[in-house]
């Protein structure tokens, strides 16, 4: 069911500005507060969201409007709305990650990114839905409901952040906040035609996530436009002493300038593979509009990079079977009646048969497989050197080019229910994953559409090129906008 264009109609101004008019007066927080929950509730059929923090974020609006009416300027991102996936730690509402075992968790502390938004001014007004615990590319595996492509409900939205990219396409808020530990930023901007950034690995820090695979996972924005993306990647960037793998921001995210004379290698390997014919048209206007801005396009071949695939789907679920280990009703996770069980194993074995979901206990089981001492060499030994193949080959790319293009997904948003079987959905990551498992900043920008479904562009950069990747992101958006 194709959804009309009245439905999408932009009603939200460039973040920036929202800002400076809630910081002069000209607009209250709580009318912006008001105003996104009022869009949630309209939107509902999608399913994009799981709680709203209705009555902290009207708390929280009127206190910045009580502040600015005191004379006291509140910020960058002042009486803002926003959306975080559900697997950031909040106030105001449960925090489940989408998975039956964490139901009814009020998380103790706030995550840095949402501290960060909150310290500019922004207002966080609803949890988005997602794959549970962040594992798949459709939403589908949520343990609560699917989320439903705002262009045609019966699409998925992708996923993981399915449902904080539906939200911004819907224009709930202005921007959203995800994850992305193989795609799961990417992948659903792509079906959804918004922007989804997904930094160098370390840039924004995980503290109060709900950890996936803590070597590739990373947060970043989901936007309207890279402008907006980018302000949001500035107030959410920087070491923190809470997470010891954090990097050195750079000056500023948002001085976007012009990049001169840019390299950009067509990656073969991502135009080959299965690619919808459409889509690869729009991968080759969009490089062809990149060369009418100056930038140089050639093409690039790097063998290795489909089996990044085979290497995430061993490390990945490696890390997630430690990760997932804190789910026992003890520490994390929904408690058993001590009556209704015999004993500490049967309780812990109990919890976690109840509480998580068959992809959940499904990469629970290939994790432990592969990190088990007979299969330890074999599979995550292999793992690693392949990954170790992959950084290094795409270092090498890197000496000929300056970014790296392709798209994000070979294929536009499929139907709800059309792809069951887990392994042909681990296929859709193709493209994304490589990125990842080399944590090198990544995004999908909208580049078109096929059959009337957004397509996204994917462009990578090298290791903490953020600034100069968006600057390129910021230069194409203009043009195809313009
Ligand atoms: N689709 C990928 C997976 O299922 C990516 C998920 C993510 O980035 N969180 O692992």
């Amino acid at each position: 069911m194709q959804v009309s264009d009245s439905k999408m109609q932009v009603v939200w101004e460039p973040i920036a500005d929202l800002a400076k008019s809630v910081n002069s007066g000209s607009v209250s927080a709580l009318e912006l507060v008001e105003k996104s929950l009022g869009l949630i509730e309209k939107h509902k059929e999608f399913n994009s969201i799981i709680a709203t923090t209705e009555t902290r974020a009207k708390q929280r609006a009127m206190q910045i409007d009580s502040d600015i009416a005191d004379g006291k300027t509140v910020g960058r991102l002042a009486g803002v709305p926003f959306v975080a996936k559900d697997n950031f730690l909040t106030f105001g509402s449960e925090t489940t990650a989408a998975s039956n075992i964490l139901k009814g968790f009020e998380a103790p502390y706030q995550s840095t990114a949402i501290e960060k938004l909150e310290a500019e001014g922004a207002i966080c007004v609803a949890k988005a839905n997602l794959d549970a615990f962040a594992h798949g590319a459709s939403t589908e595996n949520s343990d609560f409901f699917t989320t439903k492509n705002p262009h045609d409900m019966s699409k998925v939205p992708g996923g993981s952040s399915g449902g904080s990219t539906a939200s911004v396409a819907l224009k709930l808020a202005p921007f959203a906040l995800g994850t992305d530990t193989g795609g799961s930023i990417r992948l659903p901007a792509s079906f959804c035609g918004v922007v989804g950034y997904k930094p160098s690995y370390g840039l924004v820090s995980r503290s109060g996530v709900v950890a996936m695979a803590s070597s590739t996972d990373v947060i970043g924005p989901i936007a309207s436009s890279v402008e907006d993306a980018s302000l949001v990647l500035d107030v959410i960037a920087g070491q923190d002493p809470l997470d010891s793998t954090t990097i050195e921001r750079c000056n500023s995210y948002t001085k976007l300038s012009a990049v001169n004379k840019p390299k950009v290698g067509i990656v073969k390997e991502y135009m080959e593979q299965g690619v919808n014919p459409k889509v690869k048209e729009l991968i080759i206007k969009a490089a062809d509009d990149l060369k009418s801005d100056g930038a140089e396009i050639t093409e690039i071949s790097i063998p290795s990079l489909p089996l990044s695939l085979a290497a995430y789907y061993i490390i990945v679920p490696a890390e997630i079977s430690s990760n997932l280990g804190r789910y026992d009703g003890q520490r994390f996770g929904k408690s058993i009646n001590s009556g209704d069980v015999n004993d500490l194993e049967e309780n812990y074995s109990r919890v976690r048969q109840e509480g998580f979901g068959d992809e959940a206990k499904r990469r629970i089981m290939t994790g432990t497989y592969v990190l088990s001492s007979g299969y330890y060499d074999a599979y995550y030994k292999k793992a690693q050197l392949v990954r170790t193949k992959i950084i290094n080959d795409l270092n090498e790319a890197f000496n000929k080019v300056d970014f790296l293009m392709g798209p994000v997904s070979p294929q536009v948003a499929w139907n709800i229910g059309e792809i069951a079987d887990p392994l042909s959905m681990y296929l859709v990551d193709i493209m994304t994953v490589a990125a990842s498992i080399a944590g090198l900043p990544a995004i999908s920008i909208p580049c078109g559409t096929v059959s009337d479904m957004p397509v996204g562009l994917q462009l990578i950069a090298p290791y903490k090129q953020d600034l100069k990747l968006l600057s390129l992101a910021d230069l194409y958006e203009r043009r195809s906008n313009g």
